[in-house]
């Protein structure tokens, strides 16, 4: 089988009734703008008959292709494991749900023949979404800006195309904590953003809480700086002076004014207040130490339960035939 020009990631999770109508979608366009392409859905996991779909689909069609992970591991990791197993001059990222309109590839191409290796959708607007997800995600944006040195393109996501070399670059980022809108910024090259609108989701709902959101977002700012342990450098910092200070204070009033018994409501408080803080600085270091202990368990991001017609690579060719080896 050569390569294609061009593959197409969709991670998908119980999206059977999308998987028709994208591809009613994507192909035509891919037909037109690339020389050759393949579609490569990674099932996260799907309850429902995702799968079969896609089985459906491959059989009339075998340039589209399908990886099944054992379990749901996240969008994150889909798109990992999608980039794995792309075999494309040039990768692009979709969602399946038809929010990002397939239209716009045929423009994402154009930019990567111009020599761009990194083309991102922009959103313009977020019209469409609750005012109090819009309201956050803003000032996330405005946050990670502010405290780490990767700067994230304003309203840039998955959505995108990525050359060859971007993929190679990504591939070697084996972190589980993965955050794609930082590792995507990270990894540089020439880059463009391509405005597209998003549209409102065909079918289904969204797979994303907004406890499911908050936690991504603080995993996000996690993996790209360590500010909120060296920030306890300077609160500890300061605190010390000031009870430098309150020591000078007191001493030289008992001095002057003699012994002072009372101060049990101000004890009481300075303690617990202190004793609270600390135990937020050990819970930080603990958030971080947890993360160490993630990574250094070096597990596989992802395993693969089934290949449908896409060559197993890397991480998953180790598995069966070492039982040969057993005595
Ligand atoms: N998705 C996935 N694994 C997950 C959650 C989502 O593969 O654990 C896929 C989902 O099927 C869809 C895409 O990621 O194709 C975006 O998900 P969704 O539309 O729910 O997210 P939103 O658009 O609300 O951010
Ligand atoms: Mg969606």
């Amino acid at each position: 089988m050569p390569d294609p020009e061009l593959s197409v990631i969709v991670p998908v999770l119980n999206e059977s009734a999308n998987i028709g109508p994208l591809l009613g979608r994507l192909v035509p366009v891919l037909s037109a703008c690339a020389a050759s392409f393949e579609v490569l859905f990674v099932d996260d996991g799907s309850t429902d008959d995702t799968l079969a779909v896609v089985r459906a689909v491959h059989e009339d069609d075998p340039r589209i292709r399908a990886l099944a992970l054992s379990r749901n591991f996240g969008k994150e990791v889909a798109i990992a494991a999608g980039l794995d197993h792309a075999r494309g001059a040039a990768v692009v990222i979709i969602d399946a749900d038809l929010q990002h309109p397939p239209e716009a590839i045929a423009t994402f191409v154009a930019r990567w023949r111009e020599g761009y290796k990194n083309v991102y959708g922009q959103r313009v607007d977020r019209a469409g979404e609750h005012p109090v997800r819009r309201f956050l995600t803003e000032h996330f944006y405005r946050l990670f800006a502010s405290v780490g040195d990767t700067e994230l393109p304003e309203g840039a996501g998955d959505f995108r195309l990525l050359d060859a070399k971007a993929v190679a670059a990504l591939r070697k980022m084996r972190e589980h904590a993965r955050f794609s809108k930082g590792l995507y910024a990270w990894i540089g090259f020439k880059s463009i953003g391509v405005p597209f609108e998003v549209a409102p989701r065909a079918h289904g709902a969204t797979r994303f809480s907004f406890r499911k959101l908050t936690l991504f977002a603080l995993d996000g700012l996690m993996s790209f700086t360590t500010l909120p342990l060296r920030v306890w450098t300077y609160i500890g910092l300061a605190v010390s002076l000031l009870g430098l200070a309150l020591a000078t204070f007191f001493l030289t009033r008992t001095l002057i004014l003699g012994v002072d018994v009372p101060g049990y409501a101000s004890l009481i408080v300075s303690i617990t207040f202190f004793a609270g803080i600390q135990l937020l600085s050990f819970g930080v270091i603990g958030a971080y130490v947890g993360r160490i202990f993630d990574e250094v368990k070096r597990r596989p991001l992802y395993l693969v339960e089934e290949h449908i017609g896409v060559e197993p690579q890397g991480e998953d060719t180790l598995a069966p035939d070492s039982r040969a080896d057993w005595p």
